[in-house]
């Protein structure tokens, strides 16, 4: 019987294993895939953006931010850096954004299954946990290879985003059994869709934009940045990242609205400056009509889609329109509603938002406040993060938190 059973080989999974071989106990760890962490090989786009220099906790989301505070009041970056660079790890920093030197994410996968080898963790792949018992203070884990036992378990089966890695949600249903409760897991990280008679017409346009999200016409939170308008809807960092809390709205039935800037770059925030900014250009690029005013600061097919949503031709001079018209048109180039419909699917998402509640442990040590000797780590849980390395970054430190404090002895 091993002191520790680790279920899920992935980015949390393998941290905690070598943890808590590292602190003496017998691991096992079973991992239903050919291979640990497939998901990693898919971060930051094949690189695996795997931290970020700012971890103010505004980078994360949960339901329960005082809990959330107590997890994170330490701060990791010191014991997560450190732990990189003694696998072998050397970052390239990007704007505060940790990527290994080599831009690969293969070199982390390998260099944590290395790390867990060294270490003595016994890797059991294509093992997939079914359910789990506690029995006498042991628990009996039922998998396709046969039934397994253990002091402690470590829940680390990720999400239900990208499904394809092998997070397909099936912790959640293991945690139940153990007495948890589930925040609804929702798509995060993900694109947002919108029902609009132009989206074939904007499909392929890229722009620095702010874009704002609004709750039954309340403001909710902005990002600014790239956006990427698809014939779905949106797509881009900025919408991902506001994309968790507009999947929450929507998944209340609330009406779910986003708002672009198309002229943020410009400073210009709204109808009002927009004139100023378009009386002073008009005078300075004299004899042009009003495209060839608009031409030079925002994409083309943009330019036609705004001035058809405004009715107003591309031939038509700025000093002829009416105060209404110029009105409207500096209203849809600082503040373009869209009715958002939906998210897409946890295929396209990279994390989920929700999952156990944070109130169902022990902040300290991660341990179940519902099963004793079991911990749970990374995406299961209900919280997620900012792109730009904020969800590797909570997987790392879950797991050097629950490794860190597992030890071998019975439970009861
Ligand atoms: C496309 C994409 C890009 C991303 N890019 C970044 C990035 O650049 N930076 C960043 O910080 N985050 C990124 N993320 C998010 C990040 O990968 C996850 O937040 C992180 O991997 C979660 O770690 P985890 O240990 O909780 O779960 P996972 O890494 O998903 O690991 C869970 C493991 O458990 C296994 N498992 C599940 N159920 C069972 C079972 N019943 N029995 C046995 N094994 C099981 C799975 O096969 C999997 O290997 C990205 C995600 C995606 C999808």
């Amino acid at each position: 019987m091993k002191d520790v059973t680790v279920i899920g080989g992935g980015a949390s999974g393998l941290v905690s294993a070598i943890y808590a071989a590292k602190a003496g106990a017998k691991v096992c760890l079973l991992e239903k895939n050919n291979t640990c962490g497939k998901k990693i090989l898919i971060t930051g786009n094949g690189r695996c953006n795997y931290w970020n220099s700012d971890q103010s906790i505004t980078h994360y989301h949960t339901r329960n931010k005082e809990v959330l505070e107590k997890i994170l009041q330490k701060d990791y970056s010191k014991e997560v850096l450190s732990f990189f660079n003694s696998i072998g790890i050397i970052p390239r920093i990007k704007e505060g954004y940790f990527y290994p030197t080599s831009n690969q994410a293969v070199s982390i996968q390998t260099a944590l299954i290395k790390e867990a080898q060294i270490n003595h963790v016994e890797i059991l792949t294509t093992t997939e946990v079914i359910s789990i018992k506690k029995e006498n203070h042991i628990f009996k884990i039922n998998t396709n290879n046969g039934i397994f036992t253990s002091k402690k378990i470590i829940l680390a089966t990720g999400s239900k985003a990208a499904p394809k890695t092998g997070s397909t949600g099936s912790g959640y249903d293991i945690a139940k059994s153990l007495g948890h409760s589930l925040i609804t897991p929702l798509p995060a990280l993900v694109q947002l869709k919108a029902e609009a008679p132009y989206l074939k017409e904007w499909h392929g346009i890229r722009a620095d934009v702010k874009i704002s999200l609004f709750e039954n016409n309340k403001y909710i939170d902005s990002k600014v940045g790239e956006i990427q308008l698809t014939d779905y809807g949106i797509s881009g960092i900025c919408t991902l990242c506001l994309s968790g809390r507009a999947a929450l709205s929507l998944s209340k039935k609330q009406k779910t609205d986003v708002k672009i800037n198309f002229l943020h770059q410009l400073n210009i925030h709204d109808k009002n400056s927009f004139l100023n900014f378009m009386e002073a250009r008009n005078k300075t690029v004299k004899n042009r009509n009003i495209a060839d005013l608009l031409d030079g600061i925002l994409n083309y097919k943009l330019v036609n889609l705004i001035l058809k949503q405004s009715k107003i031709s591309r031939e038509d001079n700025w000093n002829n329109l009416s105060n209404e018209k110029k009105y409207l048109l500096g209203d849809n180039l600082t503040s373009f509603n869209l009715s958002i419909t939906g998210t897409n699917s946890f295929d396209q998402a990279q994390v989920t938002t929700g999952g156990i509640p944070l109130t169902e442990i022990n902040p300290n040590t991660l341990e179940s406040s519902k099963t004793k000797g079991l911990y749970l780590t990374g995406e299961l849980l209900d919280v997620d993060g900012d792109c730009g390395g904020y969800n590797l970054g909570f997987a790392w430190i879950s797991g050097i938190i629950v490794g860190s404090n597992i030890k071998g002895e019975d439970n009861d």
